[in-house]
């Protein structure tokens, strides 16, 4: 019993450590900044970027999914 509860136990820590280890890489790992939008390629003005380092679209490509978005939700509600 005793040497179950052991085996368990290191188990779990080894379980943590490697959670932890895959955390530290994760907060690591550099920030990826997108140059040019994932949908049309153009690049992402640099203002935007500078509000928003993680954008991953232009401002254009953006509106027109928040534009899809809203028609998506609109459409959902008529029901
Ligand atoms: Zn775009």
């Amino acid at each position: 019993m005793a040497d179950e509860v052991d085996r368990a136990q290191e188990l779990e820590l080894r379980q943590r450590n490697v959670a932890v280890a895959a955390l530290q890489a994760k907060l690591n790992a550099p920030l990826v900044i997108v140059e040019n939008c994932i949908e049309c390629d153009d690049e992402i003005e640099p203002e935007r970027r500078a509000v928003m380092p993680s954008a991953r679209r232009c401002i254009e490509c953006e509106q027109r999914r928040e534009q899809a978005r809203r028609q998506a939700r609109r459409r959902l509600k008529r029901r």
